[in-house]
C-alpha cells in the first residue's frame, strides 16, 4: 500500500483537480453509481474530542474507503496541532485490501471549497459579479480561492460574527486582485454569490438580506443543531445539496423541514444538474440554495487522486502491508 503524508499534500494537489474529482464523484451520487455509508460521530469523552468516520464507494471511480477523523479542541493551545485531524483510508473494491493511507487535513478544505465551487459553476447566474461571503475562519479562506475561479467577480462583500477576523478573507481577495469590501448582512443583497461558512448555531443570513437571482453555497452546517440562515430563504428557493439523506438531518435543510417549510422532494442532488436530468437554475430570478454538507466520497475522490499524482511523481511511500 502506499501513504501520502500531510505535508506531501499541497505540492500534489490543485484546485482544479479537486474540482474535477468532486463534480465526477456528484455526478456518480446522482446517478446511483455511488453512495456514502452513514455518519458515524461520537463524543469519545477524552480531550473533549469529536471523532468518526464518513465512508462510501464510488462503483464508478471504483472509490472505496473512509475518513477517520473529527474534531479535538484543545490540540492548538496544549500541542501546537491543527484542531481538525484526518487521515483518508482506501481499500481495493476487489479485494478489501488497503491501497492508501492519505493526509486528510488539508484535502477536506481543498474538496469543501471544491463544492461549493462546483455548485457556482452549476447553479449561480452566468454574469454573477458581486461575491458575499459570511465567515473568515479557516475553511473561508479556501472557499474565497476557489470561487473566484468560477465567475467573473468584481467585488468581495466579506461579513462576520467576528469582525477581527475579516483580513483573513480580505487577504485572499487582495492577492486575486478583486475589490473587497467590509459590508453589512443587508449589503448581502447585492451578491450575486453568497457563501456562507461559519460554525454558528443561529441564522445570520435573513430572508430580506437575499436579492432575487442570488446563489447561496451554504458550507457550515454540517452537524444537527447548526444553523446559517433563516428557514425562510430555502422555502423561497430551488434547494439542492451533495446528498438529500444528510442534508435533513446535519444540514441546513434540517432547519426548514422541522419547520414544515420545505419537503425532501423539494430539495435535487446537485449531481442531477451536472448529468443533465435536472435543469437547476430556471430564470434569472430564481434563488438556488446548494446545501453542502459534506460526504465522505468527496475525501475518498480527492484522495485518489492524490495517491494517483503521488505514485506519477514517484513521491508516494510504498509499504508492504
Ligand atoms: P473556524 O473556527 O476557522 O471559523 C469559524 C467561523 O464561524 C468564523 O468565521 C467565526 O467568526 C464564525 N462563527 C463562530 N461562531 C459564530 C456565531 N455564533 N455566529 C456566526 N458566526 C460564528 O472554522 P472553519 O474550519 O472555518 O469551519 C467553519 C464551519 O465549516 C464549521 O462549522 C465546520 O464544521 C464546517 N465545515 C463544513 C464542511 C462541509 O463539508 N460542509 C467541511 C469542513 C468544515
Amino acid at each position: 500500500m502506499f501513504i501520502v503524508p500531510e505535508r506531501s499534500i499541497a505540492e500534489l494537489m490543485t484546485r482544479a483537480d479537486a474540482f474535477d474529482a468532486v463534480e465526477q464523484v456528484f455526478a456518480a451520487m446522482a446517478a446511483g453509481d455511488a453512495y456514502n455509508f452513514p455518519v458515524i460521530r461520537e463524543a469519545i469523552g477524552h480531550q473533549d474530542a469529536l471523532y468518526g468516520f464518513k465512508g462510501g464507494f464510488d462503483r464508478a471511480g471504483l472509490n472505496l474507503g473512509l475518513k477517520a477523523g473529527g474534531y479535538w479542541p484543545n490540540n492548538l493551545a496544549q500541542r501546537g496541532l491543527i484542531n481538525h485531524q484526518s487521515t483518508v483510508f482506501l481499500f481495493d473494491p476487489d479485494t478489501g485490501m488497503p491501497t492508501a493511507m492519505v493526509g486528510g487535513n488539508l484535502l477536506t478544505a481543498l474538496r469543501t471549497a471544491a463544492a461549493s465551487s462546483v455548485s457556482i459553476k452549476h447553479l449561480a447566474c452566468p454574469d454573477a459579479k458581486v461575491l458575499g461571503m459570511i465567515g473568515a475562519g479557516h475553511q473561508a479562506t479556501f472557499q474565497l480561492r476557489a470561487a473566484l475561479e468560477q465567475r467573473n467577480f468584481e467585488r468581495v462583500l466579506g461579513w462576520n460574527y467576528h469582525p477581527e477576523m475579516l483580513p483573513n478573507i480580505a487577504k485572499v481577495a487582495q492577492e486575486a486582485g478583486v475589490e473587497f469590501q467590509e459590508a453589512s448582512l443587508e449589503d448581502m443583497r447585492q451578491a450575486d454569490v453568497i457563501i456562507s461558512i461559519t460554525s454558528a448555531f443561529a441564522p445570520s443570513l435573513m430572508r430580506d438580506h437575499v436579492s432575487a437571482g442570488c446563489h447561496i453555497a451554504c458550507m457550515g452546517t454540517d452537524t444537527k443543531g447548526k444553523q446559517e440562515l433563516d428557514p425562510a430563504i430555502l422555502a423561497d428557493a430551488r434547494v439542492f445539496t451533495d446528498e438529500i439523506a444528510q442534508s435533513i438531518t446535519i444540514g441546513e435543510a434540517q432547519h426548514a423541514i422541522a419547520s414544515g417549510l420545505i419537503q425532501d422532494s423539494d430539495i435535487t442532488e446537485v449531481g442531477a444538474v451536472i448529468n443533465g436530468t435536472h435543469a437547476g437554475r430556471q430564470s434569472d430570478h430564481d434563488i438556488t440554495v446548494f446545501d453542502g454538507t459534506g460526504v465522505g466520497l468527496q475525501d475518498l475522490a480527492v484522495a485518489a487522486k492524490v495517491v494517483e499524482l503521488a505514485k506519477a511523481q514517484g513521491i508516494a511511500i510504498e509499504v508492504d502491508f
